[in-house]
């Protein structure tokens, strides 16, 4: 087996760059006279606090709050503007235009393809299984000396499912000369540990968390990724200076002393999620309903688009995956509240027992798919 070595896998100019070095890098006392980073000495034009200096470029108090919570050290954090950040810098990175490639697993999360397209990087598509699986031996075969990233979403947006473990340590252990990420958006909906407890075994794993669901802080942009500290001193270096504000690094270490109440949130949801699934079980519209592992359920109906839009017109907003690989009929509804749901399941109960789906046909080809148990999980 080929040992790992980040430095084959950084864009050339990226390992020689010398990175911006901040006001707030050059002199990280917290007390004195404060004239080196052109702040407004004076105060901030709003009544709700004063954010006229720069904050920490390294959000060392979060990392060192965050580390013991994950099981990881601080060196091994790096903390992005939502987990979009750390997919487009890892992009930049890596892979050179025209000439490098990165591989996804339709269908899956779309941000791995739009930064692939916005860098100009080709994109190696290998399709899951129709089980929402990895297909191993594929994407062994697609891998070759130019491909810098694998992308892995577990548990999968749209599907809902963790992919195989086995499948993700084959990869992690053949595919030595490519980051492999392992995106966990979703974990802690799932009843599995997260791949950052593998990190210090596999030098080529990168593993990317976010505070946008199960801590329940979207409007923050606050996204983790957990990788040797050697990547993460590259993220560091080519991420702009101050990316995390100071509002969000305050906040966020307020979250943190609140896991509780996440780990309350996170079972409140998986209940609404049984229940969801349940009542979405006996209706006739409903054609599929796929295991989850996170805080959604893709749902084949037997007329998605029209049922996508009714719902919208009586003011409940799902997610048409209808036209994404492997999802025809599908909507992809996030679980709500119980007042959510019940409204969501009331619009659906009404529409079935109107006359106007009960006509309409069943969908063909790739939407055929045999009823799935619901994960209990
Ligand atoms: N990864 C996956 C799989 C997602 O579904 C999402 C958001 N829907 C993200 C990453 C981005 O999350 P963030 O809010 O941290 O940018």
């Amino acid at each position: 087996m080929q040992s790992f070595n980040l430095n084959n896998l950084l864009r050339p100019h990226i390992l020689s760059l010398t990175p911006y070095s901040s006001a707030r890098d050059e002199y990280t006392g917290k007390v004195g006279v404060f004239l080196d980073a052109n702040e407004n000495p004076i105060g901030s034009t709003t009544n709700t606090g004063d954010y006229n200096r720069y904050p920490d470029p390294h959000q060392w108090a979060i990392k060192q709050r965050l580390a013991p919570i994950k099981g990881v050290r601080p060196e091994q954090i790096f903390l992005g503007n939502g987990s979009d950040e750390p997919i487009d810098l890892l992009v930049r990175a890596t892979c050179t235009p025209s000439q490098d490639n990165l591989l996804i697993m339709p269908p899956t999360y779309g941000m791995y393809e739009v930064s692939a397209a916005v860098n100009d990087v080709e994109l190696v598509k290998v399709p899951l299984t129709p089980d929402f699986q990895v297909d191993t031996e594929a994407v062994l075969k697609a891998i070759n000396s130019n491909t810098k990233l694998i992308w892995l979403c577990s548990p999968n947006n749209p599907s809902g499912n963790l992919l195989q473990a086995d499948a993700i340590r084959t990869i992690l252990e053949a595919a030595r000369q490519s980051l492999v990420i392992v995106d966990e958006a979703y974990i802690d909906f799932a009843d599995t540990p997260s791949w950052t407890t593998e990190l210090d075994r596999y030098p080529n794993l990168v593993v990317l968390q976010t505070f946008s669901k199960a801590w329940g802080l979207a409007a923050l942009r606050l996204g983790m990724c957990f990788a040797s500290e050697e990547l993460i001193q590259v993220l560091n270096k080519i991420k702009p200076p101050y990316n995390i504000s100071a509002p969000t690094q305050s906040l966020a270490l307020d979250a943190l002393t609140h896991e509780a109440a996440k780990d309350e949130m996170v079972r409140q949801i998986l209940t609404e999620r049984q229940f969801l699934a349940e009542k979405l079980r006996s209706l006739p519209s409903v054609q599929v309903i796929y295991p989850s592992d996170a805080n959604f359920l893709l749902v084949q109906f037997n007329d998605a688009k029209g049922i996508f839009e009714h719902l919208i017109e009586q003011q409940v907003i799902v997610r048409d995956r209808s036209k994404v690989k492997l999802c025809g009929g599908c909507l992809r509804i996030s679980v709500g509240t119980r007042a959510e749901n019940e409204r969501l399941l009331s619009v659906l109960q009404a529409m079935d027992s109107s006359s106007v789906v009960d006509d309409l046909p069943l969908g063909t080809g790739e939407e055929a798919m045999k009823p799935e148990p619901v994960s209990n999980a």
